[in-house]
């Protein structure tokens, strides 16, 4: 049975390169890996991603744990007994500023709006805390964030110790966590005291900003409210990204950075306007189109059945226009669009025939499938030579029913 890994980590957070043996080999879902007597890479868990490095130059793909010790899983298989570990260094730094970061905003949530931080999650480009409520108001979202100036301003310093579970409750600990024998004690001067065993800064001054990037936080299973975030590095990358796209915005809508919520505000408005009268004017043309169907359907004796194809026009277009063409007048419109849809439809004041019927039978006798409504069908055929003929077939129906022919 192997020893449990001594955790170099958990001394130094910045101990990046270390020394060691190697003491065992295992598989790690088909990849080489290795436990060493004693490790510097901090494997995924609590929130925190897993370092990455090398160990004898060959690639750490993964850190992981197995019961009590650290396991390397590794790029290729690694040959002698004796490692040399490097874990990359800007990498690491970072997710300790993220993962301290968290401390402080969860305590400062907690104190400021009664939030209890559920979870923590790191990703590449932004964290996100889960909590069970967020601040009330704008004044309240700006008192966190006073706060969380004022404790990097502060440069509070940041110890790390052991007590018993028995001690825990007397220590003042921000969440008891649920386990035996001895805590890790992370400990900000003066605001937080929690369990945990990942990586820390050692004073709240490394953070340098501690940015919330949402005042109205999602909400996400179980009623939390999801809070992205980023400090240090991340958040002054955050702000450079953030300027550049403000920037373009302000050069496209050709206005300063104040104004733009207005203008947009603005511009929203004329579109809703700019299509409320196209849709207007083009329901006129319609209007005017269906009556000129009618006046010449009217002309070849075929007033109360109207067919026409529109190879060039879409199918609401055309709904609309037969709608426009039957409208309190005892007709039927049978029009195809594009090259292969139809539309039935008649004025509601008729009774028969059932155009969902009519629609579902001509189709099927091409090749096609539709149906619909009493009074209104749609369907698709193949092609324009069998719209035509299910055209047909269906006037024909119409005519020879209105003629009382079997
Ligand atoms: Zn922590």
């Amino acid at each position: 049975m192997v020893s449990p890994t001594q955790r170099l980590y958990f001394e130094d957070a910045r101990l990046v390169v270390f020394d060691a043996h190697i003491v065992e080999r295992r598989v790690y879902e088909g990849h080489p890996a290795v436990v060493l007597d004693r490790s510097a890479f901090y494997p995924e868990s609590g929130g925190q991603p897993a370092d990455s490095g090398t160990i004898n130059d060959i690639p750490v793909v993964h850190v992981t744990t197995e019961g009590a010790v650290v396991l390397h899983v590794l790029e290729s298989p690694i040959e002698g007994d004796t490692a040399h570990g490097k874990i990359d260094k800007a990498l690491r730094y970072d997710h300790t500023q993220q993962h301290t970061g968290q401390h402080v905003l969860s305590a400062v949530l907690l104190d400021q709006a009664e939030a209890q931080t559920v979870s923590f999650h790191m990703s590449r480009d932004v964290s996100t805390i889960d909590v069970d409520r967020i601040p009330v108001s704008p004044e309240a979202w700006d008192a966190v964030d006073a706060v969380l100036r004022r404790v990097v301003e502060d440069d509070l310093a940041i110890s790390v110790y052991e007590v018993s579970i028995e001690h825990a409750d007397t220590i003042g600990l921000r969440r008891i966590p649920d386990r035996s024998g001895l805590l890790r004690i992370v400990d900000i001067e003066g605001l937080d005291r929690t369990a945990c065993g990942g990586t820390h800064c050692r004073r709240t001054g490394e953070l340098r900003t501690i940015q919330l990037l949402s005042r109205t936080p999602r909400r996400v299973h179980g009623g939390l409210y999801r809070i992205p975030f980023v400090c240090g590095r991340r958040a002054l990358d955050d702000y450079t990204r953030r300027i550049a796209y403000m920037e373009a915005l302000s050069t496209q809508l050709d206005t300063g950075l104040e104004d733009i919520p207005g203008l947009i505000q603005k511009l929203r408005e004329n579109l809703r306007q700019t299509e409320k009268r196209l849709s207007d004017q083009e329901e006129e043309l319609l209007r005017m189109e269906a009556h000129r169907l009618v006046t010449e359907a009217c002309q070849t004796g075929s007033g109360t059945v109207l067919t026409a194809m529109f190879p060039e026009r879409n199918a609401d277009t055309i709904k609309k226009l037969a709608r426009l063409s039957v409208e309190h007048s005892p007709r039927i419109a049978l029009f195809v669009c594009g090259t292969s849809e139809m539309v039935f439809v008649r004025d509601e004041g008729l009774s028969a025939p059932h155009l969902g019927e009519l629609m579902r039978t001509a189709t099927a006798m091409v090749g096609g499938r539709g149906g619909g409504r009493p009074h209104m069908a749609s369907g698709g055929v193949p092609d324009t030579a069998a719209a035509h003929k299910a055209l047909a077939w269906a006037k024909e129906q119409i005519t020879a029913e209105a003629h009382g022919t079997p």
